[in-house]
């Protein structure tokens, strides 16, 4: 990884020098009241040089899981490095988060809308503020996000095949699982990752909830990468995690066969053998009563926890192929 920051580092027009701490304020826009909306930008500095690490959540304003593990980073002092410098945004999509939504006020997805304009959309101009003006001055990112409207991952790196960096450094962070996904086009991964700039892209978790062992997970992560960076000033209990973690080169979507109330009853990250009974499917009368069972042996690495679904929706993702990865 590159080092870029040995002087004074400059964003959005704030010089925080080594060895500070800085709130900057990412102004957005305005909310239709006149109040000024503003992204805080919270930067620490060490003394020492090292690389600059970039933590961001809330792209999707609904995904509360990941705003609470960057929020944790820094009120147990994470964030402080010994050497280099950390960067942290909790909420990029602060308007989604007021107005307990996905997307921006313009409906727009912010993570389809990257690089962004500066003339562009309310989302594409903050998507174009953040890729000037943040992006350039890191050596690295991890950006957290949950599953979508109750459906459930189990902690996950996501990242492209074959991208050396990325598969030691996820070995590093030790999170449970690896899924190997294309970088969508006009998402924050997909524009960092052109401009040169590693991504450890989490997903965690549902929208609108937070669990426990989903923010351990991503916090645990983060530390060991920054322990790794010769960042971390705070302890570590260990640089392994308890299991280790299993990469995933495919995977497929089970989708419910009939419409009903669906009830799961495999654990999330559970393996399964071909044919186990992974839920429920059943009507409110009594009358129906069907089970979903495993399409192929594999880890179910997402579970939907909505109580009611229609044929078709997406049920549990099971990998259907692993990748060996050697130690
Ligand atoms: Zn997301």
């Amino acid at each position: 990884m590159t080092e870029i920051n040995h002087g004074d580092l400059i964003i959005l027009g704030v010089t925080i020098k080594p060895g500070e701490s800085k709130e900057v304020n990412f102004n957005v826009a305005n909310l239709h009241t006149s109040t000024p909306v503003n992204v805080p930008i919270i930067i620490e500095r060490a003394k020492k040089p090292g690389p600059t690490v970039l933590f961001t959540a809330g792209i999707h304003g609904d995904e509360v899981n990941g705003v609470e593990i960057v929020r944790q980073l820094i009120s147990k002092g994470i964030n402080k490095p010994k050497a280099g410098t950390v960067i942290c945004m909790p909420v990029i999509n602060v308007f989604g988060f007021i107005n307990l939504k996905r997307e921006f006020p313009d409906g727009r997805d912010l993570n389809r809308v990257f690089p962004g304009s500066p003339t562009g959309s309310l989302a594409g101009r903050v998507a174009h503020k953040l890729i000037t003006e943040v992006i350039p001055n890191v050596d690295m990112i991890i950006d957290f996000h949950t599953g979508g409207s109750g459906r459930f991952n189990a902690p996950q790196l996501r990242f492209e095949k074959s991208n050396l960096e990325l598969i030691a450094l996820a070995k590093v962070f030790g999170a449970p699982f690896v899924l190997y996904s294309k970088n969508l086009p006009k998402s924050f991964r997909s524009t960092c990752s052109k401009l040169g700039k590693p991504i450890l892209l989490f997903e965690g978790g549902k929208s609108f909830h937070i669990d426990d062992a989903v923010t351990n997970s991503g916090v645990n992560g983060s530390k060991r990468i920054l322990k790794h960076l010769g960042m971390l000033a705070t302890t570590i209990k260990s640089m392994r995690p308890k299991h280790d973690c299993v990469f995933i080169d495919d995977s497929k979507w089970q989708r419910a066969k009939f419409s009903g109330m669906f009830k799961a009853t495999i654990r999330i990250g559970a393996y399964v053998q071909k044919k186990d009974v992974l839920g429920y499917i059943t009507d409110p009368y009594g009358k129906f009563n069907y089970f979903v069972k495993a399409p192929n042996s594999g880890y179910i690495i997402n579970v939907n926890e909505s109580p009611i679904v229609y044929q078709g929706d997406a049920l549990f993702h099971i990998s259907t192929k692993l990748k060996r990865v050697l130690k």
